[in-house]
C-alpha cells in the first residue's frame, strides 16, 4: 500500500458522545481544521446513526475535503427509542470501561489508512481519559467540556475529602445549613459557599459513577496528559485560570470556542435531536428584545409538577417566550401541558423540542434566557450578551450560577423548587425591571469581552494559535 504524503498535521477528536461534549470538540475541530488539520472526529455508533436520522443520510460525507468521522461502540445496548435523552452516568461508566479496545483498533486503522495522513495528536474529552491508559505514540491533549471553576472545585476533590467537607454524612445535610460553610482557602474561586460547588462533589454517595469519572478519573489523568485545554477566556476567569496554571503549566483556555468564528462546514452540526426551524421564524415576527427563552439543555429532566409551576409561571408573567421541551425531559412520563395553557399563551408562547440555540441567543427579538447553566449555555448566551435566568440542576451548573450571579452580574437565581409566583416576579424583574437593566448592561459588556478574548491578538486566539503550534510540533 502506497504511504500517504500529505503532511497535513491530523489531530483524532474524541468527545464523550453526549450533546454538550460533542458541541464544544466539534467546534474545536472546525478551528483546527481551519488551521490545516486533517480531523477525524470519533462518533459513537449510536449518536452517528442519530445524527443522521437527525441530518440525513449524506450529513457526514457532504462535500467535506479532510473532515472525516469515524465511530466506536460505546459498550451501551441500544435503547429502544432514539430520539431520547441518554442516561449520563451508565454512558461515562461504559465508555471508560468498554471504550479503549475500539480505540486501540481504531487508531491501527488510521496508522494504515492509505487516504488520511499519519495521526499526530489526539485531542480527548477529560471524561474520556481511557486515551491516556495507553501511549498512541502521539501526544494527548485533555479538553474540559466544565468551567475553569467547575474543573477547579474537581480538581480539590481529595482536599474536600481530606478536611472532611465531603462526603456529607447523611440526606439531612443537604438542607441543615451545612451546605452554607465557606471555602475560602481554595486559591482562585471567589465567594464560595460549599452548595456553590459542582453537585457531583456534595454528594452523600463516595461511590457515585459520574464522580469516579467525571472528577476522581480526571484529576488522576490530567497529570498524563501533554496539555489541558478548557473553553473559557482569561479575562472571564482569570483568577481560577492563574490558580490552574499553577499545577497544570500547559493550559491552553481557548474559549468562547464559538461556532461563528469556526465557520467551515456549516453543513456540520453535532445536534442530536432535528431542529426546529419555524421557530427562527416566529421570532423575526416577535418585537426586538422582548422574548423570554427557556431551555433547559439536553440532559436535565423535571418532574410533572415543576414544569406545570414554570408553564404557569411564563404564563402569567405575560411576556412572549419561546420554550424548548425536549419530548422526554419529564421524569418517567411524557412531556405534556394542559390545555388551559396552551390556550392562555395561545400567539404569545411556542414550545419546540429541539432548537438551534446559538441561533435563537443571537436573535434580536431575544432579551433574557432561562437556563440550566450548562456551561455551553453559560458561554452562548455570554458570547450574545444575553442576561440570564438560573435554574441550576447539578454538575458544574451550580459553581457557573454562583459566578454569573454574584461575579459576573449578569445572572439571577431562581430557586430549585420555585413555584409559579418566585417564577412570574423574577421574569418581570430581569425582563422590565431595574435589576434587569443592569443585568443586560453587564451582559453586553461581557459579550464585548469574549469577542475581543477571540478576535485578532485576543487571549484565546494566542492561546489557540500556540496550542496549533505546540500541536504541530508534537509536543
Ligand atoms: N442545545 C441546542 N438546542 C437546544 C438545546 C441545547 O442547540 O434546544 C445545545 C446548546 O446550544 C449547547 C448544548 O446543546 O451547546 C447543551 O450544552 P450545555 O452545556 O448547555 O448543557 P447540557 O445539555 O450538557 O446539560
Amino acid at each position: 500500500m502506497a504511504a500517504f504524503t500529505e503532511t497535513r498535521p491530523h489531530a483524532v477528536v474524541v468527545p464523550l458522545p453526549v450533546q454538550g461534549h460533542i458541541n464544544p470538540h466539534l467546534k474545536l475541530a472546525k478551528l483546527l481544521h481551519a488551521r490545516g488539520f486533517h480531523i477525524t472526529f470519533v462518533n459513537s455508533e449510536y449518536n452517528h446513526r442519530r445524527l443522521t436520522l437527525s441530518r440525513g443520510p449524506d450529513w457526514a460525507t457532504a462535500g467535506l475535503d479532510g473532515f472525516r468521522f469515524e465511530t466506536i461502540p460505546d459498550g451501551l445496548p441500544p435503547p429502544s427509542d432514539e430520539n431520547i435523552t441518554q442516561d449520563v452516568p451508565a454512558l461515562c461508566a461504559s465508555t471508560r470501561a468498554t471504550c479503549l479496545a475500539p480505540f486501540r483498533d481504531l487508531m491501527a486503522r488510521l496508522s494504515r489508512a492509505a487516504d488520511v495522513p499519519p495521526v499526530t495528536c489526539i485531542v480527548s474529552d477529560a471524561a474520556m481519559g481511557f486515551t491516556v491508559d495507553e501511549d498512541f505514540g502521539v501526544p494527548v491533549l485533555l479538553f474540559f467540556a466544565p468551567s475553569a471553576c467547575g474543573c477547579w472545585s474537581y480538581f480539590h476533590f481529595g482536599e474536600l475529602v481530606r478536611r472532611g467537607y465531603t462526603p456529607l454524612k447523611d440526606e439531612s445535610f443537604l438542607t441543615n445549613g451545612y451546605l452554607d460553610t465557606p471555602i475560602d482557602w481554595i486559591v482562585g474561586l471567589e465567594n464560595i459557599r460549599l452548595r456553590d460547588l459542582p453537585s457531583l462533589i456534595r454528594t452523600t454517595d463516595p461511590d457515585d459513577v459520574m464522580l469516579n469519572i467525571m472528577v476522581r478519573r480526571a484529576a488522576h489523568d490530567a497529570p498524563h496528559a501533554a496539555g489541558i485545554i478548557l473553553n473559557t477566556f482569561d479575562d472571564l476567569e482569570g483568577p481560577v485560570l492563574f490558580a490552574i496554571r499553577s499545577k497544570f503549566p500547559n493550559l491552553y483556555a481557548v474559549g468562547p470556542v464559538s461556532s461563528i468564528a469556526a465557520t467551515a462546514f456549516t453543513s456540520i452540526s453535532g445536534n442530536l435531536w432535528k431542529e426546529d426551524t419555524e421557530c427562527i421564524k416566529w421570532l423575526d415576527d416577535q418585537a426586538d428584545g422582548s422574548v423570554l427563552y427557556v431551555n433547559f439543555g439536553s440532559i436535565t429532566v423535571v418532574t410533572a409538577e415543576q414544569l406545570l409551576e414554570f408553564a404557569w409561571g411564563l404564563a402569567r408573567s405575560g411576556y412572549p417566550f419561546l420554550w424548548v421541551v425536549r419530548p422526554d425531559m419529564v421524569r418517567g412520563e411524557a412531556a405534556v401541558l394542559p390545555a388551559e395553557f396552551a390556550a392562555e399563551v395561545e400567539g404569545r408562547g411556542l414550545l419546540v423540542g429541539w432548537c438551534n440555540q446559538e441561533e435563537v441567543l443571537a436573535h434580536p427579538a431575544t432579551a433574557v434566557f432561562l437556563s440550566h447553566c450548562g456551561w455551553n449555555s453559560t458561554l452562548e448566551s455570554i458570547s450574545e450578551g444575553v442576561p440570564m435566568i438560573c435554574w441550576p440542576f447539578f454538575a458544574d451548573q451550580q459553581t457557573n450560577c454562583r459566578y454569573l450571579c454574584t461575579k459576573w452580574g449578569m445572572g439571577t437565581e431562581i430557586s430549585s423548587n420555585a413555584r409559579k409566583g418566585e417564577v412570574e416576579g423574577c421574569i418581570r424583574e430581569v425582563m422590565t425591571g431595574d435589576k434587569g437593566r443592569e443585568m443586560r448592561k453587564r451582559a453586553l459588556e461581557w459579550k464585548e469581552r469574549a469577542s475581543k478574548a477571540i478576535g485578532p491578538g485576543g487571549s484565546s486566539s494566542v492561546n489557540l494559535e500556540r496550542l496549533v503550534a505546540d500541536l504541530i510540533r508534537g509536543r
